[in-house]
């Protein structure tokens, strides 16, 4: 198990390139000792041999090294050793002997950069006492020489060793010698940043249960002790690759490389039955290619609270309750088109007329009825659909409105919704242009309804691809304002042209004067910042009425039609079809 008290939880990706430079630079001192000696022939061809081997171990370590388990760096590090010792025993000259042996300061650097200070200790140990005995046996070299390289190698080590051990403190919990916060984002980062398509990652947050009890009954130092006590537990019961860190407070994160989902949960569940006294609720949550880093921590979040919900003192796999049939049932429908769209009536509130439609997905499950849209879309968001399933409603949605274009020379703007996991693929925005350019559906007409709360302000690749849409001409709304953690700071970072404020906002407006001078306020604010407002779920013409004094320009809800196939959205508009449609 990794604490940080040691940099052990450093990625292999870092110490990859680390060790390869070094190989590098070896090969390269080494040819160049090799050119300027004067040996003879056979000792010059081994010296160049030797160079060439570590340009090869560079490029090897280069190449393969990041997916290398931690004791393959072990045995790279110590042939670099065996390497050098070699060369300083053939080299001819003492300056040219002396200079090889000072490679070793690589190997120790590297031992207490990227591994414990006991395995660092044992590299400079274990290096001095090979290159002094190489430099005593190369003969040409005297013995206080060799102490004089000695004293800047031990020098060099130990001064690598205290600033490794500085900055580790800045990511350490002193309580428990765990990582603390800081640690464990950076050493979430370094996985996620070596992770392959196929690796599998889970995540898990463990929270004390009863730990204010202790507190306040016991003290503070009582509850210290069960902190230290969980730590030195988990510690020792946890695989040696895995994260444990203390998260804050009473909660600690677990991240377990290499085990998916439902292995991650039977080995809490284990370490949790080992020690029943040390009562805990645990969420866990497996990695699924494309989100960050805040959006699995969010998984497992939910997942604890389903834990603690359910009673606490239990572990809980996030979406772990999914029943199989119905995600393969999903996957099937996904693939053959049976979610269907249906559109409501986006509302202009001055003049009475409907400016565009929202498409909705829905999802009838043969044999058993209509599955809300709030459970399969999270289904398939855990279950890698979300992509398939948005781009079908996009298609779906698309064709079916320029076809209505085509027919009546009436265009409705569009609003699709968009799962925050979709704007992490590097591929949407390029996806979801070539999906209007085969339906001829016009992207300024496209509105991609964002979540703001399920967007990572972090997640550099989703804002990004807002960025990459907005520049095709697409318009970007953030959806569900006012609910979860809506940050009125996001408002200016996010790229976006509209805002809509959530249902369970409006539906308090007529009732709560504050909420109505907040909604006043919200407007007043969005409206500054250039973005249009669409009120969702007005219900009541009580409401509708209201929204106009506050300014309120657009509105959507029962009031002004339910989701429902275009057609029948059509109908209830009133259009009379011109006779010379044109034809897209
Ligand atoms: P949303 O984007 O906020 O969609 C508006 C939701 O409000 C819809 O729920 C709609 O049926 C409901 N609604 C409409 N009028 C009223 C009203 O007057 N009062 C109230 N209380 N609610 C009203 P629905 O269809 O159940 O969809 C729920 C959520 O599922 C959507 O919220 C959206 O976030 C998501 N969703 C639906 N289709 C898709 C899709 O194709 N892709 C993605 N990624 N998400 C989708
Ligand atoms: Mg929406
Ligand atoms: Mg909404």
């Amino acid at each position: 198990m990794s604490r940080l008290r040691s940099p052990e939880v450093v990625a292999p990706r870092a110490m990859a390139g680390t060790i390869a430079v070094f190989y590098l630079v070896g090969g390269l001192a080494g040819l160049l000792i090799t050119a300027g000696a004067d040996t003879d022939r056979t000792t010059g061809r081994v010296l160049a041999a030797l160079s060439v081997a570590a340009f090869v171990g560079a490029a090897v370590v280069h190449r393969w090294a990041r997916g290398w388990p931690r004791w393959a760096f072990h045995v790279v590090v110590t042939s670099a050793a065996v390497l050098i010792d070699v060369a300083v025993l053939l080299t001819p000259h003492s300056s040219s002997a002396v200079v090889t042996a000072s490679l070793m300061t690589f190997v120790v650097v590297v031992g207490y950069l990227f591994f414990s200070v006991v395995v660092g200790t044992a590299y400079l140990v274990g290096g001095l006492a090979g290159v002094t005995l190489a430099l005593l046996a190369q003969g040409d070299v005297t013995l206080p020489t060799a102490m004089a390289l000695q004293t800047v190698i031990v020098a060099l080590g130990t001064v690598t060793r205290s600033l490794v051990l500085r900055a580790s403190d800045a990511s350490r919990d002193p309580l428990t010698e765990l990582a603390n916060r800081r640690g464990f984002d950076q050493a979430m980062q370094d996985l996620l940043a070596g992770l392959g398509e196929d690796d599998r990652l889970s995540a898990a947050l463990l929270d004390l249960d009863g730990f204010k009890a202790v507190n306040d009954t016991l003290g503070h130092e009582a509850g210290d002790h069960v902190l230290r006590e969980v730590a030195a537990a988990w510690s020792a019961a946890l695989p040696p690759d895995a994260v444990l860190a203390r998260h804050g407070g009473d909660e600690f994160a677990l991240l377990l490389p290499g085990l998916g989902g439902s292995d991650a949960l039977a080995l809490v569940r284990s370490v949790c039955a080992r020690y029943p006294d040390l009562r805990l609720s645990v969420g866990v949550a497996q990695y699924v290619s494309g989100e960050s880093a805040a959006q699995l921590m969010r998984r497992a979040d939910q997942a604890l609270y389903s834990a603690k919900a359910a009673g606490r003192g239990r572990c809980e796999l996030e979406g772990g309750g999914d029943v199989p049939e119905l995600v393969s049932e999903l996957a099937a429908a996904v693939r053959a088109g049976d979610v269907q769209v249906y559109f409501q009536p986006v509302q202009q509130l001055a003049t009475d007329s409907v400016l565009g439609v929202e498409a909705l997905a829905r999802w009838t499950r043969p044999g058993v009825g209509p599955v809300s849209p709030e459970e399969f879309i999270a289904l398939a968001e855990r279950h890698h659909l979300i992509g398939a399933l948005g781009e079908h409603v996009m298609r779906s949605a698309t064709g079916q409105l320029a076809e209505l274009y085509a027919r009546t020379g009436r265009r409705l703007r569009l609003g699709v919704n968009v799962s925050g996991l979709e704007l992490c693929d590097p591929g949407y925005p390029e996806r979801m242009r070539a999906v209007l350019a085969e339906t001829g559906w016009p992207a300024s007409e496209t509105v991609l309804e964002v979540t703001e709360s399920l967007l990572d302000a972090e997640s550099a690749e989703a804002v990004r691809a807002l960025h990459s849409l907005r520049a095709q001409g697409i318009v970007v709304a953030i959806d569900d304002f006012g609910t979860g953690y809506s940050s009125l700071s996001r408002l200016d970072t996010l790229p976006a042209d509209i805002l809509k404020v959530d249902s369970s906002f409006i539906a308090a407006i007529t009732t709560s004067p504050r909420r109505a001078q907040l909604l006043r306020s919200i407007v007043g604010l969005a409206t500054g910042l250039g973005l249009d407002v669409v009120a969702e779920g007005v219900e009541t013409a009580e409401q509708a009425a209201l929204l106009e004094t506050v300014g309120c320009t657009f509105g959507q809800g029962w009031l002004y039609g339910p989701p429902a196939p275009l057609a029948e959205v059509v109908a209830g508009l009133g259009w009379t079809t011109p006779t010379n449609a044109p034809r897209p």
